[in-house]
């Protein structure tokens, strides 16, 4: 047996991929005209394409690939684990090795009193576990009226519906009748394109207080609790000013509202921290975890849980599970690449090598004509194009600059997201020094064929 080659040649792939693969958030004719491309190999953080391009992957796949691809070592755990133990379930008082040591290192590892895990296949998975664990914990505890769910408009829990639901993103709520009922949502802390006048520190401010005056609106007795991603990632790498993370925690102790910290690209060592909760200074009673959890080689997600929520839930029985709810071949996978994190401290490499080298030179990318401001924690970082860098104007069609940009990054072999406008970077933690001269290098050259072009159509003076 061999692994699936990719004998045929790109133009046959790709007709084949537009007959029968569906693609998730993509316009299928247009991919189908297009031809997608095909990826065919990944080593560190380089992914070669059908065609033998080498492209520099500045996002980790979907914010993942944290230790980088290829790793023979985790290839070695996963064979091992499906020749030991290809499967067995958590169900009915039934349990395996490693889903046994993987939550024993994720207590370890997690902050505080999270010393409980339940496992799901993803973050989507994940979140719709805490939708129903912080619903079920207040009906334990007497008070079952307690059930709504605060989240951020823009905001991204995943993709299912309960995950979508969670999340703020209109796109998606349009589709399939959500957001499910008992999910409220308040406005994001984006000073950069909201915060108009005020000052990022009384922006932040306020924009936590919304969190407060909607439980006042809705009634203490009736929220259960309150989640968001310490630092937003697929709503465009929003970093919060200083003063929301403390009065959002504050608001939370106030009125008894428990606090859910979406760890899914912020967990792992992706702020420079083990979680971004610590980054930011806040104590969440579950964490949302998945992606870096297994650097993407297998699926893999999670809750983990502070000793007071799972008490009361684990007294009676909770009525939930995944038939791959701590799947052995992955819980083998993420124990592995959570110590390969350990072994080659690769959060300090974040902390004190990549995220300080990488720093300076993207913060000098502001002195480019088409950037009004450049954001970096650890390894997530954006930057934000705009027509007016003194007044921060948005372009006429939202969207439409930043798709260009990342079209020349495709085209010179550097993998960078858009959202709207804002381009967005998540590379692999490992990425070296010189790297991150090839990155830069990139994007510069990327940013400035835009503007050359947005200059020919007329769109930037
Ligand atoms: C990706 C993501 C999810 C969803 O995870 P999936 O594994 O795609 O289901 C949830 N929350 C955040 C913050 C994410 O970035």
């Amino acid at each position: 047996m061999t692994l699936i080659t990719n004998h045929l040649p790109t133009a046959e792939l790709q007709a084949l991929d537009a007959a029968h693969h569906m693609h998730p958030f993509t316009t299928g004719a247009e991919l189908a005209a297009k031809g997608a491309r095909v990826i065919t190999r990944a080593r560190g953080v380089w992914l070669t394409d059908s065609e033998g391009q080498e492209i520099l992957d500045a996002m980790a796949g979907l914010w993942c690939v944290n230790v980088g691809y290829g790793r023979k070592d985790l290839a070695a755990v996963a064979a091992r684990q499906i020749e030991e133990l290809t499967y067995y379930n958590t169900f009915f008082q039934t349990t395996h090795v490693p889903a046994i040591a993987l939550a024993a290192k994720l207590a370890e590892l997690a902050p505080g009193d999270l010393n409980h895990v339940f496992f799901a296949g993803s973050g989507s998975e994940a979140n719709d576990t805490n939708i129903r664990m912080v619903r079920h914990y207040w009906a334990m505890k007497g008070k079952p009226e307690k059930t709504v769910i605060i989240s951020r408009k823009n905001g991204y829990h995943g993709s299912t519906m309960g995950g979508a639901s969670l999340g703020g993103m209109a796109g998606m709520h349009a589709q399939g009748g959500l957001p499910i009922p008992g999910i409220v949502h308040i406005d994001q802390p984006h000073w950069y394109a909201e915060g108009g006048d005020m000052t990022p520190e009384d922006f932040g401010l306020a924009r936590a207080r919304q969190l407060e005056e909607k439980i006042l609106e809705l009634g203490e007795d009736k929220v259960a609790a309150f989640i968001g991603e310490p630092i937003q990632g697929a709503g465009g790498v929003i970093v919060p000013p200083a003063t929301y993370w403390p009065e959002i925690q504050r608001i939370c102790d106030k009125y008894q509202i428990l606090l859910i910290a979406d760890e899914v690209i912020t967990g792992f060592g992706r702020t420079g921290n083990w979680f971004g909760s610590q980054t930011v200074g806040i104590r969440p009673h579950i964490m949302t975890i998945a992606k870096g959890l297994s650097s993407g080689y297998v699926p893999i997600g999670g809750s983990i849980v502070c000793d007071e929520v799972a008490e009361v839930i684990g007294s009676g029985e909770f009525n939930h599970g995944y038939t791959y709810s701590g799947h052995p071949v992955a819980a083998a996978v993420a124990l592995a690449n959570l110590q390969i994190l350990q072994d080659e401290k690769i959060v300090d490499h974040v902390r004190d090598v990549a995220h300080p080298y990488l720093a300076e030179k993207w913060q000098a990318l502001t002195d480019h004509p088409l950037v009004g401001e450049a954001q970096l924690v650890g390894l997530m970082g954006s930057v934000a194009l705009t027509p007016d860098k003194a007044r921060r104007t948005a372009f006429a069609e939202p969207g439409a600059v930043g798709y260009r940009c990342r079209e020349r990054c495709f085209a010179n072999n550097l993998v960078m997201r858009h959202v709207g406008d804002r381009m967005i970077i998540s590379p692999p933690l490992v990425i070296r020094p010189e790297d991150i001269d090839v990155l830069i290098a990139r994007a510069r050259k990327s940013l400035d064929e835009t503007y050359t072009a947005l200059k020919a159509d007329g769109l930037v003076g």
